[in-house]
């Protein structure tokens, strides 16, 4: 077993909110930290990326800490088996950026253990790790080196994105996200006439928020 220590700040079993996988359960494991802004609010407004609404800092929220692997593997276990579930074992990796730490051997072992495994990364990292599912959310245009992958997300509006070249992309769905914060109900009613004429962009909203749900 290797011995790399992971930090996680939470692992929980909730529904997938978001983009094609909407409603299906899984175990999310939030990595600690980001390459685009360090988590505090002090740095916020000069971040690469300024407008998350996630608290990817530290170890401390539900079942946080450092772990090895086997520890994280028994973990997510035994987050997965809290309740019965129907479906497949669904795994998704986010953060926080995953990609600064997830291993080829995480992810092989999941599989192992019967798990789809799903990342969901801001791209800017390059990875040959054959994950099942890779949802990429750009932030950054010069920053973003993953080009392909299941599903592109991009939080709307950025205007740094020109939407009508992106769909030329390897992905096989395309959404659009309203940005969240103060702006977010005219977000949401632009996101939706975006998507009424533009295809192949498709809408998608954070149930999980709308359902009052972690
Ligand atoms: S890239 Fe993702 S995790 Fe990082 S600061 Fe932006 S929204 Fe948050």
């Amino acid at each position: 077993m290797s011995k790399i220590m992971f930090k996680i700040k939470e692992i929980f079993k909730s529904i997938q909110g978001e983009g094609f996988l909407s409603g299906s359960p899984a175990v999310f494991v939030r990595f600690s930290g980001c390459n685009l802004w360090n988590g505090m609010s002090v740095n916020k407004s000069n971040a690469i990326c300024n407008f998350c609404d996630t608290d990817f800092v530290g170890v401390d929220g539900q079942n946080g800490g450092n772990y090895n692997l086997s520890e994280l593997l028994k973990k997510i276990d035994k987050v997965w088996n809290l309740n019965n579930s129907l479906t497949r074992k669904f795994v998704i990796l986010t953060g926080g950026e995953p990609m600064l730490q997830v291993t080829n051997q995480l992810v092989e072992h999941l599989k192992k253990q019967g798990y789809f495994v799903a990342i969901e990364t801001n791209g800017t990292i390059e990875s040959n790790i054959n994950f099942d599912w890779v949802c990429v959310s750009p932030k950054n245009l010069n920053l973003w080196k993953l080009l392909k992958g299941d599903e592109l997300k991009v939080i709307y509006p950025q205007y740094k994105f020109d939407l009508n070249s992106l769909k030329k992309l390897s992905f096989k769905y395309f959404f659009l996200q309203p940005m969240d914060g103060n702006k977010k109900q005219t977000n949401i009613w632009n996101t939706i006439n975006y998507c009424k004429s533009h295809k192949p962009w498709f809408p998608s909203f954070q149930l999980h928020k709308s359902l009052n749900i972690s």
